[in-house]
C-alpha cells in the first residue's frame, strides 16, 4: 500500500530518502553537509526553503523581512557548524503575475542581511510555480573543524545563546494570539521577522575548540536538544528555570512551553566541557561575541537512551515528552505530521 508523507513525518521521510542516495550516510545528522578537506578546509553546504502558506503569509511579513529571514535562517545552519559564510544561491518559484516590487523587496532584504552576516547572493534561478516559494543554498568554509551534533560528552555543560521564545511570541502577536503591549510586541515581532544568525559566535566556539556539539534552534529548543541527544547518544538534562525566556513570559497565556517549542529562534545550542566553563563565560561577559548573552541551561549525562530530561521548578526530573504531555504542549515543529 502506498504511504503518504503525513504518515511518516518529516524526519522519517528524510531518513528514507537519504537511504536511497547512500545507505551509509546520515543526512539528518547535521545542520550542513561537510565536504572534508578541500584544499585544506572543510566546505559546509546547507539549504532552506520558505513557502507561502507554509513558512510565511504575506499578511504577516513584509517583502524585505522575508528576504532577510531567508538569508539569516539559511546562514544560521552554517553558524551552527562554525563555518564562515561564502555565498548563497537563491531559487525563486513564483506565479507569472507575481509583483516585481515584491521580488525586489525580497532581494533588498537578502542584501541587507548579507551585509550583517557575511557572504553574498551569488546566483540562483527563477521559475514559474503556482505557489510562491524561495529556496536558498548556502556555502561556507570552516577555518577549524566543523562542530557536529554528535560530539556531546558526559559531564559537558549545555549552553544556549540569546533569548528563547521571542520569535514564537512575535508570531503569536502577528496572529492576534498575544498582546504584550506596544514595546514588547514590537520587540517580539522584529525578532520573528528579522532573526539574527549567530555567525561570529559559532566561529569562535569552533575555532577555539570550545563546543563539543552544536545546533541552531530552528525547530524549538526541546526538539533541537533532542537532535543533539540522538546524534551524540547521550542524555541532555535541562533545567527549565535556567532557560532564558522573554521577560513577558507568564503574560497573556504565553508560557514556557510556547517559548521552548516555538522555534525560529536561530540561537545556538551547544555543549562544552565543564572545564572550559570560564572560557565560554568569557565570550558572553567580556567579549559579547555577536552582542549576545550565553546561558548555561543543563548538563550532558550518561545515556541508557538518548533523550532529553527536564528539571522543573520543584527540582523534579521528568522525561521531556512526559512533561509536555502533562501540560498538553508540543515538542517542536515537524513538517507533514
Ligand atoms: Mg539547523
Amino acid at each position: 500500500m502506498t504511504k503518504c508523507l503525513s504518515e511518516l513525518g518529516e524526519f522519517e521521510a528524510i531518513r528514507r530518502l537519504a537511504q536511497i542516495v547512500d545507505p551509509h550516510a546520515d543526512m539528518l545528522g547535521d545542520d550542513c553537509a561537510i565536504f572534508a578537506d578541500i584544499a585544506g578546509v572543510e566546505l559546509a553546504v546547507s539549504s532552506d526553503s520558505m513557502v507561502e502558506g507554509v513558512h510565511f503569509r504575506l499578511e504577516t511579513i513584509p517583502a524585505d523581512a522575508l528576504g532577510w529571514k531567508l538569508y539569516a535562517s539559511t546562514i544560521s545552519d552554517l553558524a551552527a557548524m562554525g563555518a564562515v559564510p561564502l555565498g548563497l544561491l537563491v531559487a525563486v518559484q513564483v506565479p507569472e503575475d507575481y509583483s516585481v516590487e515584491m521580488l525586489e523587496g525580497i532581494y533588498r532584504g537578502l542584501k541587507e542581511a548579507s551585509a550583517i552576516f557575511g557572504g553574498r547572493v551569488v546566483g540562483g534561478d527563477v521559475t514559474r510555480s503556482n505557489t510562491p516559494a524561495f529556496c536558498a543554498t548556502a556555502f561556507g568554509v570552516c577555518r577549524g573543524k566543523a562542530v557536529r551534533r554528535s560530539g556531546a560528552q558526559i559531564g559537558d555543560d549545555v549552553w544556549v545563546s540569546g533569548t528563547i521564545g521571542l520569535s514564537a511570541a512575535g508570531l503569536g502577536v502577528l496572529e492576534g494570539q498575544f498582546d504584550f503591549g506596544p514595546a514588547d510586541n514590537k520587540l517580539a515581532v522584529e525578532q520573528h521577522r528579522r532573526p539574527h544568525a549567530r555567525v561570529k559566535l559559532g566561529q569562535e566556539l569552533a575555532e577555539r575548540k570550545l563546543a563539543t556539539s552544536m545546533i541552531d534552534v530552528s525547530d524549538g529548543l526541546i526538539q533541537d536538544a533532542g537532535h543533539i541527544a540522538e546524534m551524540s547518544r547521550r542524555t541532555l538534562q535541562l533545567s527549565l528555570n535556567d532557560i532564558p525566556t522573554p521577560a513577558f513570559e507568564g503574560h497573556q497565556g504565553f508560557d514556557l512551553v510556547h517559548a521552548i517549542s516555538g522555534g525560529e529562534d536561530y540561537e545556538l545550542l551547544f555543549t562544552a566541557s565543564a572545564k572550559l566553563r570560564a572560557d565560554v563565560a568569557q565570550l558572553t561577559e567580556s567579549q559579547m561575541v555577536d552582542g549576545v548573552a550565553l546561558t548555561r541551561i543543563g548538563t550532558v549525562r550518561e545515556a541508557s537512551a538518548a533523550k532529553v530530561l527536564v528539571v522543573d521548578a520543584s527540582g523534579a526530573e521528568l522525561e521531556v515528552g512526559q512533561w509536555l504531555q502533562d501540560l498538553g504542549g508540543r515538542g517542536g515543529f515537524e513538517h507533514f505530521s
